[in-house]
């Protein structure tokens, strides 16, 4: 059986949003009890991963992506019209998409696993897209 589901997520500036309960919700909704989710969000200035949800990593975890790929760093990008070069380059860094298996209707994550979106050009309502592969 295979179920697509969508959510969307409003965002700050520049921010990590964790989005796990909510891409939990939705496994939920489609009755599947064991396969894989893919958690895919279809935007180049935007991320999703896979990390530990402590406040203070989570300000690490940002602040490291900022000093890697700073806003107006003369990229060829930001000539215009758009000026978000530092969110294309930090989604490189993230990836745009995870997969986490599904067992027993629950995602499995480690105790400290926790789904991110990371915005690196808002704010914006970014789409996560959800696809979830299994068995009931
Ligand atoms: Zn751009």
């Amino acid at each position: 059986m295979f179920k697509s589901k969508g959510i969307t997520v409003k965002t700050g500036d520049e921010e990590l949003v964790n989005i796990t309960s909510r891409v939990s919700e939705k496994l939920s909704e489609t009755g599947i009890e064991n396969g894989f989710c893919l958690v895919f969000c279809p935007h180049t200035t935007a991320g999703i991963f896979v990390n530990e949800r402590e406040s203070g990593l989570k300000e690490d975890m940002l602040s490291f992506l900022k000093e890697t790929a700073p806003k107006g760093q003369g990229y060829k990008h930001d000539r215009g019209p758009e000026t978000n070069a530092h969110a294309h380059i930090r989604n490189m860094l993230t990836g745009e998409s995870t997969v986490l298996p599904v067992e027993d209707g629950k995602l499995v994550l480690g105790t400290w696993q926790n789904v991110f979106l990371l915005e690196s050009d808002g704010p914006r309502t970014r789409n996560v897209n959800i696809y979830v592969m299994g068995e009931n």
